[in-house]
């Protein structure tokens, strides 16, 4: 919605609007504009950071979250563990299904 706005507001300044527009309005208007747009690459900078902790939280172990998943367990197949947790449980923290073999994500 926001960017939308910006984006109207854009199509406005065309050379001919630019041409009719006071000075002083223009200043004012471009002054609006870049703080407009400098609030947009804040607002895509916290989701790229938001991103990256996703695709951390996703690559981290479910159990620790300090190592990495590394396990895909059999026969459920969830890869949520890194090595050292799976040792330690006995059924999947998921689906709480009994875990018959734990295959190292590496060696498929
Ligand atoms: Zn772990
Ligand atoms: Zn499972």
């Amino acid at each position: 919605m926001y960017y939308y706005a910006v984006v109207e507001r854009y199509n406005t300044f065309s050379p001919d609007v630019v041409k009719k527009m006071p000075k002083k309005e223009l200043v004012e208007e471009i002054w609006r504009l870049q703080g407009a747009l400098s609030e947009q690459t804040e607002i895509t900078k916290f989701s790229q950071q938001e991103y990256e902790r996703l695709q951390n939280e996703k690559i981290l172990c479910r159990v620790c979250f300090e190592e990495q998943i590394s396990i895909v367990l059999l026969p459920c197949r969830h890869h949520i563990l890194c090595s050292t947790c799976s040792e330690k449980c006995k059924k999947c923290p998921i689906c709480r299904v009994f875990i018959e073999e734990r295959l190292s994500i590496y060696d498929v």
